[in-house]
C-alpha cells in the first residue's frame, strides 16, 4: 500500500490571505494523520469541547467541498499507518461516501425534504433555535454550532435525538438549521444522518440519546440533563425504491466551458484537462437560488474556496449572482457532476426551464465506490477491502 498523494497546491503565489485553504487543509491532514489518528478509534466518540477536541480530525469542512477528497485523505491514511491502525479512521470516511452513493439512487428523499414547511410557530421550535430551551446541553451546542459551525459527531446525535423525541420538534426543521450553520453542511451526510437518529432510515432503529450517555461522553461536563429517553413518538415510515443509478465514470472532455460547484473544488489529477478548457466557471449558489438559505458566515466561506480555486486557474471566472442568465448564454458545458443535493437540482430545474446542454464529469473512484451504496452500510462495508484494492493501485 504505497503511492504517495501531494495535497500541495502548484507553486503560484495567491493574492489571497498568507495560505489558502488547500495550504491549511493540507497541514491539518498531516498534523492529523501524524498522532491523534492514532487514538481515533479509543476517543472518537468523547467530546470535551471545541478547542479541546484534537482526537477527531476537524476535517469535515474541508471533505465537504472536496479541497481535501475523500479517496486521497483515505490513501493519505493508509500511506502512513498499517490498515489496522486506521481502520475506524476510513470506516468513518466511509460513511460519507456511503451516505451519497445511498442519496444518488433515491433523489427523492432529498426532494421530499426540501419540499416540506421551513418552520414551525410552537414555543420550542423558537427556544431550540436561540438556544434558549433549558435543556443545558442542547443550548450549549446551538451557541457552539452557530459560533464555530461545527459540532462533534456525538453531540450532533444527541442534538437530532433531543429535538426530535425531547422537544417533539420535526426533524425536517433540525436539518434544516445544522445545514444553515454547518461549514461541512451536506445534503447526503446530513439528511440520512437525521434521518437514521429519528428511525426513519434503518426502519425501527432510533437513536435515542440518555442523559448517562452524555455525562460519560462529555466527561461530566453535561450532567442530570432532562431528555426523553423513552419516546412514544411515532414518525411516519416511507419506503424509497431505488430509481436511479449511479452515473457512469466519465473523464473526457465534450464542450469547451466546464461548470464546477463549490461542493467539488478538488483538482488533484484534473489540472490538465481543468486547463484545457476555454473557461471555467465556478459557482456558488446565492441564497436566492437554495431551498435552504445558509447564514452569511457559511456564505462568505463558499465564496472564499471559490475564489481560492479560480487563483489557480487564469481559465477561471467566479460566478455567484446572475448564475442562470450566463449559464443560460453560454448554454453548452461539462459540468463536473455536483451530486444530489442542492446544485444538483438547480440544474434540473434550470434545465427544465431552458434549453441548455450537458454532459457530467465524474469521477471513476466515485463510480466504483458507490456502486456498493444499494442496501444498507453492514452490506456496504463488506465490499471496503475490495474498494481499497482499486483505490491503491
Ligand atoms: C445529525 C447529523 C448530521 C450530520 N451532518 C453532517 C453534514 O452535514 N456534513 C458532514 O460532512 N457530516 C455530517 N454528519 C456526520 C459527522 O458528524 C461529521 O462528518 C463529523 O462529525 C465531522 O467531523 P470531523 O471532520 O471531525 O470527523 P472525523 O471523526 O474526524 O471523521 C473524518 C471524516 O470522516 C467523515 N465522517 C465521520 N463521521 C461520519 C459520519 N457519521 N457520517 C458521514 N461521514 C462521516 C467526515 O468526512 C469526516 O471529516 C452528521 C452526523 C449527524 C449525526
Amino acid at each position: 500500500m504505497g503511492t504517495t498523494f501531494d495535497f500541495s497546491p502548484p507553486d503560484k503565489p495567491t493574492s489571497i490571505g498568507t495560505h489558502t485553504y488547500k495550504d491549511q487543509a493540507s497541514k491539518e491532514v498531516h498534523a492529523f494523520l501524524k498522532g491523534p489518528v492514532l487514538e481515533y478509534s479509543k476517543k472518537r466518540n468523547f467530546d470535551f469541547g471545541y478547542s479541546e477536541n484534537r482526537h477527531v480530525s476537524k476535517l469535515s469542512k474541508y471533505v465537504s467541498h472536496r479541497i481535501v477528497s475523500e479517496y486521497d485523505l483515505i490513501r493519505n491514511a493508509l500511506c502512513k499507518h498499517e490498515y489496522h491502525k486506521v481502520e475506524k479512521f476510513i470506516q468513518e470516511i466511509f460513511w460519507r461516501i456511503y451516505w451519497k452513493g445511498w442519496l444518488e439512487m433515491r433523489p427523492e428523499v432529498w426532494t421530499d425534504f426540501i419540499d416540506l414547511p421551513t418552520s414551525d410557530n410552537s414555543i420550542n421550535f423558537e427556544a431550540a433555535l436561540k438556544g434558549n430551551t433549558g435543556v443545558k446541553c442542547f443550548d450549549s451546542w446551538v451557541r457552539e454550532l452557530r459560533e464555530t459551525n461545527y459540532l462533534h459527531n456525538h453531540a450532533r446525535m444527541w442534538f437530532a435525538s433531543i429535538w426530535i423525541f425531547t422537544l417533539e420538534l420535526p426533524w425536517q426543521l433540525g436539518a434544516r438549521f445544522f445545514l444553515e450553520h454547518l461549514a461541512d453542511g451536506d445534503a447526503a451526510s446530513n439528511t440520512l444522518s437525521w434521518r437514521w437518529v429519528a428511525g426513519l432510515q434503518t426502519k425501527g432503529k432510533r437513536y435515542k440519546a440518555s442523559s448517562h450517555n452524555i455525562e460519560t461522553y462529555t466527561k461530566g461536563r453535561f450532567k442530570e440533563i432532562l431528555v426523553n429517553e423513552n419516546p412514544k413518538l411515532e414518525l411516519e415510515y416511507k419506503n424509497y425504491p431505488i430509481t436511479r443509478k449511479i452515473p457512469a465514470a466519465n473523464e473526457k472532455k465534450q464542450h469547451e466551458n466546464l461548470l464546477i460547484f463549490e461542493n467539488d473544488l478538488n483538482f488533484n489529477g484534473r489540472e490538465e484537462l481543468y486547463n484545457s478548457y476555454k473557461n471555467i466557471f465556478v459557482a456558488t449558489l446565492p441564497n436566492d437560488a437554495r431551498h435552504i438559505k445558509l447564514s452569511s458566515s457559511i456564505i462568505e466561506y463558499k465564496k472564499d474556496l471559490v475564489a481560492q480555486f479560480c487563483e489557480f486557474f487564469p481559465n477561471s471566472t467566479i460566478l455567484s449572482s446572475g448564475l442562470e442568465s450566463t449559464i443560460s448564454s453560454i448554454n453548452k458545458f461539462d459540468i463536473v457532476y455536483p451530486f444530489v443535493g442542492e446544485n444538483l437540482t438547480f440544474l434540473d430545474q434550470l434545465k427544465s426551464r431552458t434549453s441548455i446542454e450537458y454532459s457530467y464529469l465524474f469521477r471513476h473512484e466515485d463510480h466504483i465506490s458507490m456502486q456498493y451504496c444499494q442496501k444498507g452500510f453492514f452490506q456496504f462495508k463488506k465490499n471496503i477491502p475490495k474498494i481499497l484494492e482499486s483505490l491503491l493501485c
